[in-house]
């Protein structure tokens, strides 16, 4: 598959060539249809998703079978019955962002990257607002993927970290360089930063990619198994003001390309190319902008909702429960040590230490108080999505206090260190 510039450039080719016969309704419309819902980016145009296709080509053999061999036990397993009860269970995701900025305004805050892990954990879990306007023929289709995302909270050192790594880099376009097939953005010695321990962490960069709104590894086809990831245009994080990909969505888009889900329209245009999922209709090609409801190109309604199209933020709304068993079973054998990934302090799997004593709890308002050994030094605050709050001392030896007024109701974490050993205390403040 080439990219879009090279399938728009054929595309062209292809339709004029086809003139007065209907061959390639696609690119004909294209053509003569400006605002068709499939018509392609034009030239200055945002390009969604990088191709990856070159970087595949320099595979070894080996890694080529191996992934063949993935390929037949993932159709086994997305198959297999016990997989609707695996599914029930929630799997936990840390994510660590890599901020690398040459100009300051490449540089996004942190509000921004907040709001880009909000968005990431209301779209895999169906809780977004804008649910309620998939189209009736797919509204079943739409469930809770049960994977959620939160801030590694520790650094490849062992200190506290926010989960927001920012680095300056000294080239701009870092996110798109490539020398001797090794992309700049996964190496350090080539100006990046090295992906943090890729088995039990999704590293996601945030740089500039011109006019190119992400990419992602896929599972297990990678050159190099340590280089793994999502690169995302800093244009496009979270909530922003660009005028077509503003609410986060195209780092969803790579999350699922990242839990081995490919294009709705699967690798190529055309109605005998698929995406190897059931409850995803055939498609003849991506759709752009904010297509009609009801919009079908292989004899039946099109998905083009789905965050694996290449439609508008605002007009993306659902993973299919074909997709999500396909990200979950991937996440199994490709990915396994991303569940239950140390980096994650899970609130809910967490087992309260009961040798200290924590009140009131729930608490709400006013101090909330903990007691335990007289040589506390600190504790670290973690909100129940694993995002870092910040420390808090102790004024007294044994006692660490922590002012609750200004927290939002919800279970909270504390992380307290005492000489080697970790301890960690919850409590909910209504
Ligand atoms: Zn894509």
């Amino acid at each position: 598959m080439g990219g879009n510039w090279h399938k728009m450039f054929s595309c062209l080719i292809r339709g004029f060539s086809a003139f007065g016969k209907v061959t390639d309704l696609c690119c004909i419309l294209t053509i003569f249809v400006v605002s068709c819902a499939c018509a392609r980016p034009a030239f200055g145009q945002v390009e969604k998703c990088l191709d990856l296709s070159s970087d595949i080509q320099e595979l070894s053999d080996e890694v080529v079978q191996r992934h063949l061999d993935f390929e037949q036990q993932r159709s086994v397993l997305e198959n297999d019955p016990a997989m609707t009860s695996r599914s029930g269970r929630n799997v936990t995701v840390p994510v660590v962002f890599h901020v690398l900025y040459f100009r300051e305004e490449e540089n996004v805050s942190d509000d921004i990257i907040l709001s880009q892990l909000d968005r990431l954990n209301e779209d895999f879990a169906a809780e977004n607002a804008d649910r309620s306007d998939i189209p009736p023929l797919f509204a079943d289709l739409s469930i809770d993927a049960r994977i959620s995302f939160c801030l590694v909270q520790e650094d490849m050192d062992g200190r506290p970290f926010s989960g927001i790594h920012r680095l300056q880099v000294d080239t701009d376009l870092i996110g798109l360089r490539r020398t001797d097939g090794r992309r700049h953005v996964f190496h350090a010695d080539l100006g990046g930063v090295d992906p943090w321990d890729v088995d039990r962490i999704v590293n996601i960069y945030i740089c500039d990619m011109g006019d190119i709104g992400g990419l992602a590894t896929r599972p297990l086809l990678v050159s190099d198994p340590l280089r793994q990831g999502i690169v995302l245009n800093y244009k496009f994080v979270g909530n922003n003001t660009s005028d077509d990909f503003n609410l986060g969505r195209i780092a969803v888009h790579e999350m699922g390309h990242y839990f081995g889900l490919e294009h709705t329209w699967g690798t190529a245009d055309g109605c005998d190319t698929d995406d190897g999922i059931m409850d995803t209709p055939r498609q003849f090609g991506p759709y752009f902008g904010c297509p009609a409801e009801g919009s079908a190109s292989c004899g039946s309604p099109d998905m083009y909702m789905t965050y694996m199209d290449y439609v508008d933020d605002e007009c993306m709304h659902m993973f299919s429960a074909g997709q999500t068993r396909r990200m979950l079973s991937t996440l199994i054998l490709a990915r396994p040590l991303l569940d239950r990934s140390p980096y994650c302090t899970d609130a809910d799997t967490t087992t309260v230490d009961h040798d200290w004593q924590v009140f009131p709890n729930p608490i709400s308002s006013g101090e909330l108080l903990i007691h335990g050994p007289d040589d506390i030094e600190y504790g670290d605050l973690y909100d129940s999505s694993g995002r870092y709050l910040g420390d808090y001392s102790s004024g007294r030896p044994g006692w660490l206090s922590i002012p609750t007024d200004g927290l939002p109701s919800g279970v909270y974490l504390l992380v307290i260190k005492h000489d080697t050993s970790r301890h960690q205390v919850k409590f909910v403040k209504l």
